[in-house]
Order: C-alpha cells, then structure tokens, then sequence
C-alpha cells in the first residue's frame, strides 16, 4: 500500500509501505482523507525531536473501519471515524480536568509517535481505542472536510481561553487557513465584527469567501489607520495572530485596543522564539495575553459538531483535494500561500 513517509528533515517520499495488519484487538482504518496541517509542514522541514523515522505523519483523519480485530468487539465495517490527534493519560491533573490538550503523559500521537494518516490505511491500537480517540460518526455521513474539526478545535480553544464571543471586535493576523477558520468561528461565536488582515494579497483574496467584515493587505494598507476607522478609535477586543512570526506578536500589542485578549496561536520557529515585549503596553491598556496549543476530547467534539450539523462547512477550507502520489503538490501549495487546507485523499486515482 501506499504512505507519504518522512524520511528525514527535508524529505518526504511517496513509496509502497508494508502492508499494515489489524492489531488483533484493534481496528484498521481506510482513511477517507487527512489534512495537512501546518505542523506537519514544519515537522517535514525542520525536524522534529519526538518524530522519529521513517515515520507516516498525518493527524487531522476521517476513514471507515476496514478490519476489525478479533479481540475487539463494538464495531462494523464502514463504521465512519475521525481519529482524535493524540491519546491523553485520563489520569493527571490536566486529564481530571478535561484539558487534554495539557497532558503530559500522552501515551500516543497518530503522525508523531504512530503512523499517521497519509497512507491508504491507519492502524489504531487497543489502547488508543480504549483512551477514546476514536470519534465515531454516523455512518451515512459525507466525510469530505470533517479532518478540519481538529484545526477547528485547536481555535476552539483559544476563543475560549479568551472568551470571544459576543459584541466582540476580532482582528486576525494571518489569512492562512488557521485565520479563516478563526475568522468563521469568531462570527460564530457571536463577534459583532471580524477583521482579517494578511501581507499578502493571495491570502487576502482567499479569505474573501469567508465574508469577513473587513479585508486589509496590511503591506498595502495602513493597518492601525484602517483599525481606528473600523472601530472609532477603540481598537480590536480580540487579537488573534494566525501566523507564525513574531514580528506580528509584537504588532497585535500594539493595535489591541484597552482591555483587549491577545492570542497567540501559532509557534515561533524554534530557532527565533523571542520577541520584543512593551510591558508598558501591558499594564495601561490592560491586555491579557493567551498562549495555546491543542484542544481538548469536548473541544473536539464541539468542532465535529459544527461541522456535521452544517453550522460551519469544513469543506469551505479545502482548496486542494490530492492522491497520495501528489503529496508533495499539496506541500509546495501550502508553501507558496497558493492552498488553505489540501486534503489527501487515497481513494483518489492519480
Ligand atoms: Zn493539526
Ligand atoms: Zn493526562
């Protein structure tokens, strides 16, 4: 069968990989399609230390269920599934409290620790099965789009860290996927407005569909002219940077209006992972700052819910839909700001 395996910092090859066998009390999933997230592209560029290899990455999966093991029973064939990312402990602190995502003693990560979902099939191991990060689905559902709910989760989670919600003005840095998802959300949730700002023009066309309230090329435009016009001089509410760079940290502290949540949600390189911090900012206009990684099982949950109830189309965000021997098409698009999400889809031909 095929996979898309990471072989080593810098390379990924599409090749033949064993046959994956059906643990005997666990399931073998088809996969339907994985996204790809920005993580696995920097895990594919820069390495990563928990990311052995040769190693199949791929976490964001919605299959069916191929073969059942023989020791485990409560399932079907065709049973639709989504994959949750990584299996907590259920027993620490963080566990007891139901923020997963904080877990120090996760047990498995499907991409990182486990094969993930760039291949034809997934194997998930009893104890993965038992730690709940099987998601079931109903099974007449349409699986196109549904591996955006882990993403979508992930946003969750930093909107609500900051309660974003309603008569709140969002400004959002970064018109990449996670910034439209974000932006999707933030109207969602109740946001009287949303802005989206990005450097770069393509960005800022792709996010257009999202019918944010307003679109600003902030290498073009004066941003914080364009801000104090929007919102009469009192600035965003909410900040949310979407991007991974910290030039654009630095400047969400400065255009966040007094008393605004500032998020953080992406990484820094982790060669440059400081930034310049105007205390000062801080104190007067009384900011909160919010770092987050990850989402919790409920998160989860709640994400697949607006999902297959309609309320938000995870499909809206898949630009690229690709076989496995593309993979690295969709990579080079993700690159170039040409793709939102790209989707690899095995059942597709090449
Ligand atoms: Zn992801
Ligand atoms: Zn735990």
């Amino acid at each position: 069968v095929l996979g898309a395996v990471y072989e080593e910092p810098g390379r990924v090859t599409v090749r033949q990989v064993p046959d994956p066998s059906c643990p005997r009390d666990g399931l073998l999933l088809r996969v339907h399609s994985s996204t790809i997230c920005g993580t696995d592209v920097r895990v594919i560029q820069h390495g990563q230390a928990d990311v052995a290899t040769p190693r199949i990455l791929g976490h964001e999966i919605v299959g069916r269920v191929a073969e059942i093991g023989i020791d485990l029973a409560g399932f079907a064939m065709d049973d639709a599934i989504a994959i949750r990312p990584s299996v907590p402990c259920h027993r620490c602190w963080a566990c007891v409290r139901g923020r997963h995502n904080l877990c120090q003693h996760r047990v498995f990560r499907f991409g990182y620790t486990l094969d993930g979902g760039f291949a034809e099939y997934v194997r998930v191991p009893r104890e993965a099965i038992d730690g709940g990060c099987v998601m079931r689905l109903s099974t007449g559902a349409c699986l196109d789009g549904l591996s955006n709910y882990e993403p979508l989760a992930c946003c969750l989670n930093a909107q609500q860290l900051a309660s974003a919600g309603l008569g709140d003005t969002v400004l959002i840095l970064g018109a990449g996927p996670i910034g439209c998802m974000h932006a999707v959300l933030a109207r969602h949730l109740g946001a009287a407005r949303v802005i989206v700002a990005d450097v770069l023009e393509r960005r800022v066309e792709m996010a257009r569909r999202f019918q944010p309230d307003a679109l600003v090329n902030s290498r073009e435009e004066d941003l914080p002219a364009r801000l104090r016009e929007l919102t009469a001089g009192a600035g965003p509410s909410v900040v949310i940077v979407a991007v991974g760079s910290g030039p654009a940290q630095e400047q969400a502290i400065d255009l966040a209006g007094r008393g605004a949540r500032v998020i953080f949600f992406a990484g820094l390189p982790h060669t440059s992972p400081t930034i310049a911090l105007d205390a000062n900012k801080l104190h007067y206009k009384q900011l909160s700052v919010f770092g987050m990684s990850g989402s919790s099982f409920s998160q989860q949950d709640l994400a697949m819910g607006l999902l297959t109830s309609g309320a938000i189309d995870g499909r809206s965000f898949v630009t690229h839909t690709l076989p496995i021997q593309h993979f690295s098409d969709g990579l080079e698009a993700i690159r170039t700001g040409e793709a939102l999400k790209v989707a690899i889809a095995p059942g597709l031909q090449s």
